[in-house]
């Protein structure tokens, strides 16, 4: 029997692994990748298309500029330069892209508008896929063809200055440099400084070709201070400084060596409106590039509303300036305007170069790629080109020339546009038949596919796999409680719904209950059927109570019922005033704030002496004497404590004169706490010995359970006391009105006490921030500070609700069942549901290592995940391995 349970635990898992795994395939697509190998140097340019006489033009063409400089601005947003910010800020940028020799677009950056991968594509021109995750776990250099690795094996000699990304995706590409780290999102000075101060002395030498710099002062300020601040309009000019230095310094180098340079000014993100970035809005999406040089004709002021482009259309554009063969992955097309001085013929050969590109890489991602229309009109325009280029060998007139010359160059740039969007398209479109066979798998795995599936089955799900995907972002992690009181919303009005329907339909609209586990069971892994393991192990309640419903209720119970729902919907949203949390509304008032403050403090008494009297009403019922009255005492110890801390008033003292540490008082309160563990634990032992004595057991357990409550109180504040009382009034009513009339199953019950568990954790005002964990909890009843007890006390304070909710639903379900494995089985369902948003966690993690947020979000999240997931499972251990000699003996 034990053996079966396990291996069948095992196959959920290994099935839910793979499941996930293929769900996360189809999620994130295969990137658009070209099939050959990764030295690209062997392969040869492709040669000039013709008919007839053969054309002497198979090399790549000479690079268009001597140097380059690419100045990238970290979140510069589109109208920081083309708003009317950028006039009032950036005279002279607004003065070069109105009048200038330049070329401007607003290029749109795919999300995530985050900074690395929105470097690869600007240097590769491609879009990342879910392998270029995998791949880059191990490697943070940047394994892909792209713009700077072929510079470097041409020969170029770069040199970069800004965020250290570069240099990490680049290891060994650049002959200089000098990285800045994006940690310290408060300095918006320094890291920019850093950059600047090495301009003088690298723009008078001669001995580079590329020079790169990251700004990333602007988007911290973004961080910091939003958009909107004065800050930005400083930072702004000094960026238009330095653009005009860099600017003056190529005009006047380009005088002596008579070729020109081109300087691109570029972000690789935008901001949104409270200045953070990483979503797909207008604000994130749009950033301005510009593209400068003497080569280019002036344009006197035409450009007020810029050309809207793609990001991945620079990399092919400074591959051609460069001399150097495009990226083979890049779906992007070359910006047009950057060649339009060129003559006729190199820009035919470089659109050529270009439509090949885009035509191989199609050819090897779509498999009926000779149906796509890009394909075709690249097809056409080479053909045109040949008999363009025949003309021109034989030197036909001009005007025919140009003629013709103008029709291939159209019929290349619609290829182009439609080769670049089909292929894009391609990366974006989801694996679908992925999605739904990992999707099945996972739902197959606790269920059954002949049985129904319940609303309540539908929204756990869902929810579940909700939560875990929000945790990609970080402003989801920033207000998780959000995600978590909606779940919690969305399950009390889908049991609102079951009950209904129970009250009014009857029972025999619910098959389902017949038949859910057991051959659900048997179907995934038929190799254990024989094994014996069947109704009891998995259903608790079915196979040990006889087919009731909502219609035994009793008539008060029954309205009770239909009530339930609402009550812990309003209990929700009271508790939801207590504490606000998170970080965009965490600073409005709310009611901890008022019942703290000094002037209520007769409120906050008669709140915390009723709210001690509810949870001595709600917790006492199943103890034993003994722990009643210790209960009791420790809850009037709770009370003294805090009055004698200051925290409330006693009604005959109505100054506070005299506060002490309260150590006498913890220590009391302490000492009850272990006293009841201590009993509860001793009855748990007690029924190993008596062989299945099974009351003394579920005594056992329920004493563990309310010396964890009394502690609990103790170590809340005053005002976070009535998030106890609710929290066992909500257990009290789902176990009476819910969860027994309903017979629910052990897997539903268990995520349920997860969801509860995860909103109270919020409830209580925590984060997942670092500065809401109440340190003071550690000190409670402790003279100076001693490690161990400390940090034991803090983080039971902070994990109180979850770790309340767990020991419930073990104690729960082990009263309701007398099979033990059916509690073996919730933990670990319970362990299951818990792991599995922390490992997917853990891989994000891993891959977003470069974050700014890293450290400021993601990293707390994880440690309060991390923390989670220990005490989790050391209640599971605890409780398995009691239950485990129980049955043993
Ligand atoms: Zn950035
Ligand atoms: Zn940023």
């Amino acid at each position: 029997m034990r053996l079966g349970s396990g291996t069948f635990a095992a196959c959920c898992v290994v099935i839910e692994v793979l499941g996930v795994a293929l769900f996360l395939r189809g999620f994130f697509p295969a990137p658009v990748r070209s099939s050959s190998r990764t030295e690209h140097q062997a392969e040869p340019p492709a040669p000039e298309p013709s008919t007839g006489a053969s054309s002497n033009w198979t090399k790549l063409p000479p690079p268009l500029f001597s140097k380059v400089v690419i100045m990238l601005i970290d979140a510069l947003r589109d109208d920081f330069v083309f708003g009317s910010k950028g006039v009032k800020f950036m005279p002279y940028t607004t003065y070069l892209v109105e009048k200038g020799a330049s070329h401007s677009f607003v290029a749109e950056a795919k999300p995530p508008t985050v900074t690395m991968p929105r470097i690869k594509a600007l240097m590769t021109g491609s879009l990342p896929g879910f392998i270029d995750v995998v791949r880059n776990l191990n490697s943070p250099a940047l394994l892909e063809d792209n713009v700077i690795t072929q510079a470097k094996a041409a020969g170029k000699r770069m040199i970069f200055y800004g965020d250290e990304t570069w240099v990490k995706l680049f290891p060994q590409h650049f002959v200089e440099y000098d990285g800045t780290t994006s940690f310290f999102v408060s300095d918006y000075t320094e890291v920019d400084d850093n950059v600047t101060r090495h301009l003088d002395k690298v723009l008078k030498r001669g001995d580079w070709d590329v020079l790169i710099l990251h700004y990333l002062g602007l988007d911290h300020i973004g961080h910091i201070s939003g958009p909107s601040s004065p800050l930005i309009g400083h930072k702004l000019s000094e960026m238009d400084n330095i653009l005009m230095k860099i600017h003056t310094s190529l005009l006047s180098e380009e005088r002596e060596n008579l070729s020109p340079n081109l300087l691109v000014l570029c972000g690789d993100h935008g901001m949104s409106e409270t200045g953070s970035h990483g979503a797909s809005s207008m604000e994130e999406v749009n950033t301005p590039l510009i593209l400068i040089s003497s080569a280019f004709e002036r344009k006197p002021g035409d450009i007020r509303h810029p050309k809207h482009v793609q990001q991945t259309d620079l990399a092919a554009t400074l591959a051609i300036g460069l001399g150097l063969p495009i990226p083979e992955n890049s779906v992007g097309s070359l910006l047009f305007p950057s060649i339009e001085g060129r003559p006729v013929r190199e820009q035919l050969r470089f659109l050529h170069l270009n439509a090949v590109q885009l035509s191989k890489l199609l050819q090897e991602n779509v498999p009926s790629y000779k149906k796509e229309p890009g394909f075709e009109q690249f097809k056409m325009a080479e053909r045109l080109h040949g008999n363009w280029i025949r003309l021109y060998l034989e030197e036909s007139t001009s005007e025919v020339l140009f003629n013709l010359g103008t029709k291939v160059r159209r019929q290349y740039l619609d290829a182009l546009r439609t080769l670049s969007l089909s292929l894009s398209r391609q990366v974006a479109q989801y694996d679908i038949y992925s999605m739904l066979v990992g999707t099945v798998m996972v739902l197959e795995n606790p269920a059954h596919p002949n049985s129904r599936w319940s609303e309540l089955d539908v929204v756990i799900l869902l929810g579940t796999m909700g939560h875990v995907l929000s945790l990609g972002a970080s402003s989801f992690i920033e207000e998780e409680h959000q995600t978590w009181y909606f779940l919690v919303n969305t399950l009390c009005l889908a049991l609102c719904h079951e009950i209904y329907r129970n009250c009014f339909l009857g029972d025999d609209c619910e098959p389902r209950r017949c038949s859910h586990g057991e051959r659900g069971f048997v179907n995934t892994a038929p190799a254990l059927q024989d094994r014996s393991i069947g109704h009891d192990e998995l259903e608790p309640h079915r196979a040990s109570k006889s087919p009731t419903s909502l219609n035994t209720l009793r008539g008060w119970e029954k309205w009770m019922a239909m009530a339930s729902p609402w009550v812990i919907l309003t209990c929700c949203r009271l508790l939801r005033s207590l504490n606000q949390t998170g970080v965009q509304w965490a600073h409005r008032p709310d009611l901890g704030h008022w019942l703290t403050s000094s002037d209520h403090k007769a409120e906050l008494s008669v709140l915390a002496a009723l709210s001690l009297i509810m949870i001595f009403a709600l917790v006492q019922r199943r103890c034993s004497l003994t722990s009643k009255v210790a209960m009791a005492l420790g809850l009037l110890g709770v009370y003294c404590y805090r009055a004698a801390i200051g925290n409330v008033l006693f009604p005959w003292q109505r100054d506070s004169k005299d506060i002490s540490k309260g150590l006498i008082e913890a220590r009391f309160v302490h000492v009850f706490v272990l006293g009841i563990l201590f009993t509860g634990t001793k009855d748990l032992l007690k029924s190993q010995v008596i062989a299945a004595d099974f009351t003394i057991k579920t005594v056992g357990l329920w004493e563990i359970y309310s010396g964890l409550v009394l502690l609990a109180a103790l170590l809340f504040r005053p005002h976070n006391l009535p998030v106890l009382v609710f929290s066992l009034l909500i257990q009290t009513i789902m176990t009476k009105f819910i969860w027994k009339p309903l017979r629910h199953d052990a897997a539903e019950i268990t995520v349920m006490h997860y969801w509860f568990g995860q909103a109270f954790f919020y409830f209580q005002g925590n984060s997942n921030n670092i500065a809401t964990v109440d340190i003071s909890a550690g000190f409670v009843g402790l003279d100076t500070y001693v490690e161990v007890p400390a940090v034991f006390l803090t983080a039971f304070a902070t994990f109180a609700g979850p770790v309340l909710w767990a020991s419930h639903l073990v104690s729960f379900l082990s009263s309701e069942t007398s099979s033990g494995s059916a509690l073996s089985h919730a933990c670990f369902c319970y362990a299951l549901i818990c792991s599995f948003p922390v490992s997917a966690y853990i891989i994000l993690v891993t891959s977003l290592r470069y974050h700014l947020f890293i450290w400021s979000v993601f990293s707390p999240k994880l440690l309060y995940e991390g923390m989670h997931i220990l005490i989790t499972a050391a209640i599971c251990v605890f409780f398995t391995a009691m239950d485990q000699t129980n049955t043993k003996s």
